[in-house]
């Protein structure tokens, strides 16, 4: 069993608190994986104090050799990619495949953030006085904050960390508590990558108090958030009143919208992979498809076959088609949502019971779950569940199904199933969703391109892509006057 440490100021070091907590296989709760002690305030203190040290020299480095850091880190992490796979499906529970697809996004990201180390320009600009020229760089913040959550815990990291250096400011890194294993290897992966020490560091604490502790810090200029609703918005109010930057990236409660010309097995496979996937447990897992009635009760049966298909088990096992859930809490959270569902009325067609026999005994482990005639003020319709659930909203047509996809508090994801050119660019045009997608599932994006929601969903820069260093960077505006006189007029 291993023990994990804080990573401050370029050394591991064990906490002094007494609060332990252990990383348990959700597959099979006998196989403890390590342990931790829970980080101190003072601890997270003094790993933001090594940061705000570090950064001088940090943001002095060219931004190609902060680049090139990075770069050996992605290289190092392919070069791990199957270790680092088997503990993430060991620690959170997905599929090894599932796993494999997360490490290969995450050095996509690291890729794609080393070659955007070359290209940190501004922009020239033509001044309205003679003689004169205006220039705009890119600085970087200072000391950032990175909280993370638990369901993609190498990939995420991945995609606020790699930026976040590359623009040149010094990182304090703050995972889920339920995930420290993958935590403590990304950052080994930068230490090895040769990272200057205080200039990424780990906290292994809980949100509540070390994590507290890390975003009401001064010398934290800002935070980068992804996880639940409740804490996101907390965090921005008490980030964003002291005068720091904040982004957050939130929930989903993302919808397909299924039109009778829809190419059913398309449809069906696509819409399953979207809510089972993962075990739901995606920001952008597909939980509402939203059915024309005409096609909706063959819908219905074929997706509910899909479900009962599912091979559930451990992740390990490369038959697996879809893990446990998380932890104790998630899984109490699901089967607490099958009775929410059941009580309001839906129709529940297959699932809704916590999954067991074959070696499912001892894990987390609940059925994919389709209910159906969900209506839309139901909460299996409006509240973000995070399992493997299904909500079948049926609607007369593509006017009411727009109504219905877009009758919700969060904006990440969508899809629509259909042929008809015209009702896709429809869709397209009034979808409110970050991201949207056209015959392919909710889920899914791609190391080179923005990725965020809108709504409830998203506060501040998008991630990734062309905007990935949005948010570590400010704006400088330079003026340049060359005439060497004393300025007539203009004098705004
Ligand atoms: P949580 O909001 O519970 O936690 C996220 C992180 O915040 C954890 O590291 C947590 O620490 C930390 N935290 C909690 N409270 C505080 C606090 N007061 N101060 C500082 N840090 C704090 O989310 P989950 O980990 O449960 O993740 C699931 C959620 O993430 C879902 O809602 C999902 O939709 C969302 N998500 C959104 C994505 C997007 O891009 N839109 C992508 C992936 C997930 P600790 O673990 O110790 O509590």
């Amino acid at each position: 069993m291993e023990t994990y440490k804080n990573f401050i100021n370029g050394k591991w070091v064990e906490s002094s608190s007494s609060k332990t907590v252990n990383n348990v296989n959700p597959a099979n709760t006998d196989d403890v994986i390590g342990t931790n002690r829970q980080a101190t305030r003072e601890e997270a203190r003094a790993a933001v104090e090594a940061a705000a040290e570090a950064f001088e020299g940090w943001r002095r480095t060219p931004a190609p050799q902060r680049g090139k850091i990075v770069a050996k880190a992605a290289r190092l992490m392919e070069d791990a990619k199957e270790e680092l796979a088997q503990i993430l499906t060991r620690e959170e529970g997905k599929t090894i495949g599932e796993s494999r697809g997360e490490l290969q996004r995450s050095i996509n990201v690291a890729d794609f953030c080393a070659g955007e180390s070359r290209r940190m320009n501004g922009e020239t600009i033509f001044s309205e006085l003679p003689s004169n020229f205006v220039y705009t760089i890119k600085q970087p913040l200072g000391v950032v904050a990175c909280v993370t959550p638990w369901n993609f815990p190498v990939a995420i990291p991945t995609w606020k960390i790699a930026p976040a250096l590359v623009a040149g400011n010094a990182v304090v890194f703050k995972p889920a508590t339920i995930t420290p294993g993958t935590a403590v290897r990304i950052v080994q992966i930068f230490e090895e990558a040769g990272i200057p020490a205080g200039v990424l560091n780990l906290i292994l604490g809980s949100g509540s108090d070390a994590g507290d502790e890390i975003i009401s810090h001064p010398a934290v200029k800002a935070v980068s958030f992804t996880g639940s609703n409740g804490v996101g918005i907390r965090m921005y109010e008490q980030v964003s009143r002291r005068g720091a930057k904040c982004q957050c990236e939130m929930g989903g409660k993302n919808p397909v919208v299924i039109l009778e010309d829809a190419d059913l097995d398309l449809a069906v496979e696509n819409t399953a992979q979207g809510a089972f996937g993962s075990t739901g447990q995606r920001c952008t897992a597909t939980s509402r498809a939203v059915v024309v009635e005409k096609i909706a009760d063959e819908f219905v049966e074929r997706v509910a076959k899909r479900a009962q298909s599912m091979r559930i088990g451990a992740g390990a096992d490369p038959q697996t088609e879809m893990g446990p859930t998380v932890d104790e809490g998630q899984y109490k959270t699901v089967l607490e949502y099958f009775n929410i569902g059941r009580e309001d009325g839906a129709t529940l067609v297959y699932g809704g019971e916590r999954a067991t026999g074959n070696g499912l005994d001892k894990g987390y482990f609940v059925q994919p779950t389709v209910f159906d005639r969900v209506t839309p003020d139901m909460r299996i319709a409006r509240e973000e569940i995070f399992g493997p659930v299904l909500s079948v909203l049926r609607v007369k047509d593509f006017e009411a199904a727009m109504t219905v996809a877009n009758d919700t508090e969060f904006g990440l994801s969508s899809s629509i199933f259909t042929n008809d050119v015209s009702r896709m660019f429809r869709f397209i045009e009034d979808i409110e969703t970050g991201m949207t997608h056209i015959n392919s599932p909710t889920t899914g994006g791609e190391a080179h391109i923005p990725f965020g929601g809108i709504k409830g969903t998203g506060i501040g820069d998008r991630e990734q892509g062309s905007t990935a260093l949005d948010f570590y960077t400010e704006l400088k505006v330079v003026y340049v006057d060359y005439t060497g006189t004393k300025r007539e007029g203009n004098l705004y």
